[in-house]
């Protein structure tokens, strides 16, 4: 398989230093293994989508010099996609209806997981309320998943016990983001994955359904997120700043040292394509730092 990498922005906002980290590490890994790099707009999640926001990403990642292969893929546009993969696993039986609020499921579970609550599979054990909309949950029973991020080390998850049955089509009939992902990394052929640590939590949830699936499972690699004096991810809700399209230079050296490359001082003056040049040919996967998120001063 060729190298693919990809850069899969959900638009909900203008780039930030935050979401230009992700797209500089995949876009330097994939360039410096001579591979192919995609662009996917995650706008699976209409409601909270914000107009023009796909287009401005786009745009930036132009003006910073990104190249990509291929079409960009939009998710909106694949719902048939991910609805055969939703069957393939209903046809395995692992797929169960589910008609609980987000508050009978508070006032049910008795555990917490890394992603709040376990639901209590209420509704795998009596039968759902026919005529209210539902979700569509899998089955995750005793589900130890263990892989090895090539910054982050060994990775073990208990689903069962950590995450619980998670939801695969949302009651309003949108298709989660965990189902989504493997689904297109597979039709995409990405063989590399390279994004947010914040991501890292849920990639057992993906794997599983890979294994499920029985889809290769591509190699994974998480980087720190960028946060604020607050600790928080950047991002649209903590106010993260659009970056700033004509200091593309330097911000990518900035992103490209907050990943511990060290550029040297004279490139940050130079134009974009020996900057773009000195990154690919001295990128270093092993020179990232092993964090999950790391304080922008
Ligand atoms: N769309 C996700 C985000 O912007 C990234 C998904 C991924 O890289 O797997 O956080
Ligand atoms: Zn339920």
């Amino acid at each position: 398989m060729p190298y693919t990498g990809r850069f899969a922005p959900s638009p909900t906002g203008p780039l930030h230093f935050g979401s230009l980290v992700a797209a500089v590490a995949s876009y330097c890994d994939a360039k410096a293994n001579q591979g192919n790099w995609l662009v996917r707009i995650e706008d699976l999640d209409k409601p909270r989508e914000v107009k023009g926001a796909a287009e401005t990403i786009l745009r930036s990642l132009e003006i910073f010099g990104f190249e990509w292969d291929g079409k960009t893929v939009y998710q909106s546009k694949r719902a048939e996609l991910y609805a055969e993969a939703l069957t393939a696993l209903q046809n395995k039986n692992l797929i169960y209806p589910c008609t609980c609020t987000r508050k009978e499921i508070a006032d049910s579970s008795t555990k917490l997981g890394i992603d709040g609550v376990i639901y209590p599979k209420t509704c795998l054990h009596w039968p759902v309320k026919p005529d209210l909309p539902y979700s569509q949950r899998i089955q995750t029973n005793v589900s130890e998943i263990t892989f090895i991020d090539a910054i982050q080390g060994e990775i073990k998850q208990i689903l069962s016990k950590q995450v619980g049955d998670f939801v695969l089509k949302r009651a309003d009939g949108l298709f989660a983001y965990q189902l989504a992902v493997v689904v297109d990394d597979d039709a995409q052929g990405v063989t590399n994955i390279l994004r947010g640590a914040d991501l890292l939590d849920s990639t057992p949830r993906q794997i599983y359904l890979q294994q499920r699936l029985n889809l290769p499972t591509p190699h994974y690699a998480h980087v720190p997120v960028a946060c604020n004096l607050a600790d928080e991810k950047l991002s649209k809700q903590t106010l993260a700043e659009p970056i700033d399209t004509r200091l593309s230079g330097q911000l990518i050296c900035n992103a490209l040292s907050f990943l511990g490359q060290q550029p040297p001082f004279e490139i940050k003056n130079a134009d974009l394509n020996d900057i773009w040049h000195w990154a690919i040919a001295n990128w270093a996967l092993t020179k990232v730092p092993k964090l999950r998120q790391i304080q922008l001063t």
